[in-house]
């Protein structure tokens, strides 16, 4: 594992389209369930090998990628239907995206 450029940098928790990576304490961490293996955090890392995610398989395997080399061969294993039915398992509609992401510009109580 190299070394994280740290919080002034944080490249890979904006990349996460589900806000499954979060600053903690020297590090960054994530949160298992919210992971969609979509591979941008990597992919946005500067730095190789610093930030792995770990894809468990249901057959009680795993598979681990942290260099955009692994990603690449990732995505030619990965079934593009279960990424899709990850997805809109936490996103399954406009709405659900406009929530988690947009807040509103202007407060409705303003006045
Ligand atoms: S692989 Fe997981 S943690 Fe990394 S950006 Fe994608 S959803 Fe977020
Ligand atoms: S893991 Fe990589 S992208 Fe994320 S904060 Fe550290 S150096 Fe930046």
């Amino acid at each position: 594992m190299k070394t994280c450029k740290g919080i002034e940098c944080q490249l890979c928790i904006k990349a996460c389209p589900t806000k499954a990576l979060y600053w903690k304490t020297g590090e960054v961490a994530i949160i298992d369930d919210l992971c969609v293996y979509c591979t941008s955090c990597v992919l946005n890392c500067i730095v190789d090998d610093c930030i792995e995610v770990e894809r468990r398989r249901n057959e009680n395997t795993s598979e681990k990628f942290s260099t955009p080399t692994q990603v690449l061969a990732l995505g030619e294993n990965t079934n593009s239907q279960k990424r899709h039915d990850n997805i809109m398992r936490i996103l399954p509609d406009n709405e659900a995206y406009l929530k988690r992401y947009c807040k509103p510009l202007f407060s409705s109580e303003a006045g």
